[in-house]
């Protein structure tokens, strides 16, 4: 069967089920999406400029991808991810995709190969499936695609019927792209294209150069960051900032789910790390401090709250040490929420009008603490299944787990996160069919009447993220 005429997939095999989930689908299958969260490059829209060649586009820069060639043995700089220290790497794009095609098999039965194929089918219109013997056939059909106007940046994201797009981006970061955007007509409040504020590089005392970013950030905002006073003002400077640029969410990538009130002593802390004398244990304790700061801050300019815990970065330390940064090299620990966010939730948990979205790398805290937190806490409502956990079995897993304590409004609808502008449609879609699926077992079993699913499956897809990021009731 071609790949593009597939329209029950990852729906139930049950007939009778299979034809709810159908009818539930056709309410969202084309409703316009909201990206809430997400890494595509705000420059690209900025400066609407032709995609590179096929593998540029969709290898290169997928550690997913380049993740599991190198699990059998392909190194990354075989498949053209640049070097830190600039030594060569492959850059003929035609080779990398060949490269790449040979080892195609090794995606099967994962949610990359679903991507990647519905990308070629659904965005490109290319049906012939990908294999050794087809790689010419399929990079010459993508790369003929890419040279036409039809395939900008700008063109894919009104076909694509993207409502609004959230980037992300460091308190260091000018904001730029996102002036241009707005001068555009594509940015500032309530813009298609808004920023989010992502303050991992001057708050984690382990991050390479902290101390030259918080100087950094001195500089942009004309605070003296060289106190913790002036640290805090520079921040809620640049959250302003942000603001204005349309942000409105912050989003949080720690290592923990550890919150934490170190009152006067974080000023201590914070004057210990800038002079290079941090103690064992100042970082946690001040990255879950500043989780506390944060709320303090939202609650006074609104910002969304996003918490991101649970990446072991870098563990592949060879990786890094060639490549750098996220490029496949992160993996999930433990991670435990109910008492790392006890201090948060003492302060705030009751108080509606912070709002914080979690998320996981650890499934098994769904059912045991997610669920019951986000279902008992006024500020806190569960994110999509994220990064390892984004896939079809999973986000079924999530509404089974997760809907019987928390429900479906204490969720706050799908997240793309992605770096790869082109599978944002095919990703939404994917948790569409999954949603579909599950309220179409709900129906089956006489557990939720038709005309409440089909306002529910409406709910996931569309009126909760927009309305759980704040993205207002502007139309497109
Ligand atoms: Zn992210």
């Amino acid at each position: 069967m071609p790949t593009s005429t597939r329209p029950d997939l990852l729906f139930p095999a049950e007939p009778s089920q299979r034809a709810l989930a159908r009818e539930l689908y056709a309410l969202v299958g084309q409703l316009p999406i909201i990206s809430p969260h997400g890494h595509v490059d705000p420059a690209l829209l900025a400066e609407d400029q032709p995609f590179p060649d096929p593998s540029r586009l969709l290898i290169v820069p997928d550690h997913y991808l380049t993740r599991m060639l190198l699990s059998q043995g392909v190194p990354p700089a075989e498949l053209g991810v640049p070097t830190r220290d600039g030594s060569p790497v492959e850059t003929d794009g035609r080779r990398i995709w060949r490269r790449f095609a040979e080892h195609w098999h090794l995606f099967r039965g994962t949610p990359s190969r679903l991507w990647l194929e519905q990308t070629f089918t659904k965005v490109f219109d290319i049906d012939t499936r990908l294999s050794p013997q087809t790689a010419d056939e399929v990079y010459d059909a993508l790369a003929a695609k890419l040279a036409g106007p039809d395939f900008r940046p700008r063109a894919l994201f009104e076909r694509f019927n993207i409502e609004v797009l959230a980037t992300t981006e460091s308190p260091l970061d000018d904001l730029g792209q996102h002036a241009k955007l707005a001068a555009d007509g594509w940015g500032g409040p309530g813009g298609r294209v808004v920023t989010t504020f992502r303050p991992d590089d001057v708050v984690d005392l382990e991050f390479e150069d902290w101390s030259a970013n918080v100087d950094r950030l001195g500089e942009i905002t004309g605070e003296d960051t060289g106190t913790y006073a002036g640290y805090l003002a520079a921040l809620r400077s640049r959250r302003e900032a942000f603001i204005t640029a349309g942000a409105t969410s912050s989003d949080h990538g720690h290592r923990t789910a550890r919150t934490l009130d170190l009152g006067a002593n974080a000023a201590a802390v914070f004057d210990r790390a800038r002079r290079g004398r941090a103690e064992p244990g100042d970082s946690e304790a001040f990255g879950a401090h500043m989780l506390l700061e944060f709320a303090r801050m939202s609650l006074d300019d609104g910002l969304v709250m996003q918490l991101h815990p649970g990446a072991v970065r870098n563990h592949n330390r060879w990786l890094y040490a060639r490549h750098g940064r996220d490029v496949g090299g992160d993996i999930p620990q433990v991670t435990e929420y109910v008492h790392a966010l006890a201090p948060l939730l003492d302060a705030y948990g009751n108080d509606p009008r912070l709002r914080v979205v979690l998320y996981t790398l650890d499934e098994d805290t769904f059912t045991r603490e997610l669920a019951p937190l986000a279902g008992g806490y006024a500020a806190l409502l569960l994110g999509a299944p994220w990064w390892f956990l984004d896939s079809p079995e999973v986000l079924r897993r999530f509404r089974e787990t997760v809907t019987e304590t928390a429900g479906f409004y204490n969720t706050a609808g799908f997240v793309d996160d992605t770096r790869a502008f082109c599978s944002i449609p095919v990703r939404h879609d994917v948790a569409r069919r999954v949603d579909a699926g599950f309220l179409a077992r709900l129906v089956a079993e006489h557990r939720l009447p038709m005309d409440e699913a089909a306002e529910t499956i409406v709910d996931l897809a569309y009126r909760l993220p927009k309305q759980v990021f704040k993205f207002g009731e502007r139309q497109p």
